[in-house]
């Protein structure tokens, strides 16, 4: 009999669960199995929200950001009557395999889901928060980044015309990884994240020995979980650097957009570990990645292990 396996996205969205669902459904079918979506994360696995799906739901998607089944932050999966609703709608549908796009949030739902129900499932991490534990990457992390370039580009090409401080604020409120990247490879002359403590002061008479010397401009990286406000550095830097500054903040810009061809191979790639995983039985992971390729990591290591932002990229804020 033919087995049936699902696919929700949980959490903040990404660019890159498209493609990830366009390559469901093909390798699904390829090896004889029923692909079907369940629409709105887990309100829609607690809702019923589950529809078996094709080829023609994926046709025209690989090139869209967001996600075509939805995704959600859901409070009632939280409580256990609500899973075993979940439990009970895939029980119903026959379908006995589930692959997760989300962040570390949907995994430890996931994992609380499979203690109490020992569903069959594989998650794939999937946040430009990328800070997931066990894996280098997360789906829609190169998108996030290339959006970021370009937002960063644009308001270099203003601030080289004034004299302005211009403080760029992205996302990351435990995890300082996009704005960190995005300083190393944008030249930019300050990064402030949340790993790393620091002080203003410190910077004072660097940056105003800088104006003697010329420099017109400053770009500024922060991310959104440090200490002050992307407002009070900016008022920082009129005030005791002297010059005119302006904050952008980047919000959820940082999601959208259309998928980098890094994004898409790894959404293929991911589904490809997820679904020949659950088939040879290596249940209850999630797909990782790191530079000696892909691997599977119990779910219980990945949740319950702090993560840690790579000490060499943060060793360059300073050097
Ligand atoms: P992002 O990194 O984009 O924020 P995330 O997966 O970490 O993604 P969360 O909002 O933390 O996003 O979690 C998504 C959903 O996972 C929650 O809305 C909730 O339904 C479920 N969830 C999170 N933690 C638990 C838990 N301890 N028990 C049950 N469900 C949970």
């Amino acid at each position: 009999m033919k087995k049936n396996i699902a696919i929700l996205c949980s959490g903040g969205d990404v660019s890159g669960m498209n493609p990830a669902l366009k390559r469901f459904v093909e390798y699904s079918l390829q090896n004889n199995l029923t692909p079907y979506f369940v629409y709105d994360g887990y309100e829609g696995l607690i809702d019923n929200n589950i529809k078996k799906t094709s080829y023609c739901d994926v046709a025209g998607i690989v090139n869209r950001g967001g996600t075509k089944i939805g995704s959600a932050r859901s409070q009632r999966f939280r409580e256990a009557k609500y899973r075993k609703q979940a439990k009970e709608n895939l029980h119903k549908l026959n379908i006995s395999m589930l692959v997760v796009l989300g962040g570390d949030g949907s995994f430890r739902g996931l994992h609380q889901f499979y203690l109490e129900h020992k569903i069959k499932f594989c998650g794939i991490p999937s946040t430009i928060d990328n800070d997931i534990s066990g894996t280098d990457y997360c789906l829609g992390i190169d998108t996030a980044l290339n959006m970021i370039k370009l937002s960063i580009d644009a308001i270099r090409d203003t601030a080289s015309s004034f004299k302005r401080a211009f403080i760029i604020e992205t996302m990351g409120n435990k995890c300082g990884y996009l704005a960190l990247v995005s300083h190393l490879t944008s030249g930019s002359e300050l990064c402030l994240i949340p790993e790393v403590p620091y002080n203003l002061k410190d910077y004072e008479e660097k940056f105003k020995h800088q104006i003697k010397n010329g420099r017109r401009y400053f770009i500024v990286i922060t991310a959104e979980g440090i200490k002050q406000n992307a407002q009070e550095i900016a008022n920082w830097f009129e005030d005791k650097i002297g010059i005119e500054s302006r904050v952008s903040i980047l919000g959820h810009l940082q999601r959208g957009g259309n998928p980098s061809v890094r994004d898409r191979l790894m959404a293929h790639e991911f589904i490809t570990y997820a679904i020949d995983g659950l088939l040879k039985n290596i249940n209850e992971t999630i797909v990782c990645y790191s530079e000696s390729g892909f691997n599977y990591k119990e779910i219980d290591a990945v949740v319950n292990t702090p993560h840690q932002l790579n000490q060499e990229l943060i060793s360059f804020i300073s050097s």
